[in-house]
């Protein structure tokens, strides 16, 4: 039996971008406050956010995607060390390409981050009215503030494509949304439950 705490390591060994302490901490509150059962995640790397998951709301049910292969192999034999294959359905994937019909109480989109919108889209219909989008590192190491403090062209790339996502929640006028300075910057959108 694996621990928490060394799939926390084995991600900092490994530079496995896993969610911040805090942030985890308020994503595992919600889930249990908000009693969120069905829960789609963008983004599972190794499976840690996903156990967490899992484990705050034991009536969950988890659905996460990841394409990466050797992260997705890592993911599965990690869920099955906790045991956790009844709540957790993991797939090879690109989260682009993959549809579900199912209708989900909280979608938690911690992936490529150039293609949130894309995955707001692609997913905003999977989600039941009244249900929330979580989504993680739209401060991203502080360099959406501080934008001037990037040097390479890519990840100044990053931030504006990060920048243009909030402003585009924002404006979304079929959710409300909050940005909370926890972790490496969250959002919580609420889907209103008429337009
Ligand atoms: N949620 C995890 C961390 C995810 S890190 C945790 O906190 O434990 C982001 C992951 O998203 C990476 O493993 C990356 O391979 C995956 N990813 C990026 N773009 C993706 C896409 N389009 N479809 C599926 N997975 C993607
Ligand atoms: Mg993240």
């Amino acid at each position: 039996m694996k621990t928490i705490k060394e799939l926390e390591d084995y991600a900092q060994e490994n530079r496995i971008p896993i969610m911040q302490q805090e942030g985890m901490d308020f994503l595992c509150t919600f889930i249990a406050e908000h009693d969120c059962k069905n829960i789609l995640e963008i983004g599972s790397a190794i499976g840690y956010s996903a156990i967490r998951t899992a484990l705050a709301n034991p009536q969950s049910k988890i659905i996460t995607l990841e394409r990466d292969e050797e992260r997705y192999r890592m993911a599965i034999e990690n869920i099955h060390d906790f045991h956790l294959e009844d709540q957790i359905e993991i797939h090879l994937c690109d989260a682009l390409e993959y549809t579900t019909e199912e209708m989900f109480d909280l979608i938690f989109i911690d992936a490529a981050k150039a293609q949130y919108i894309k995955f707001f889209e692609r997913y905003e219909h999977n989600l039941k009215p009244g249900g929330h989008i979580i989504s993680d590192n739209l401060e991203f190491h502080g360099y959406v503030e501080h934008p001037e403090t990037v040097i390479s062209r890519n990840l100044r790339q990053l931030v504006k494509k990060i920048k243009k996502y909030i402003v585009y929640l924002e404006a979304k006028d079929s959710f409300e949304t909050i940005f909370l300075k926890i972790g490496d910057g969250v959002a919580v959108s609420h889907k209103k439950s008429q337009k």
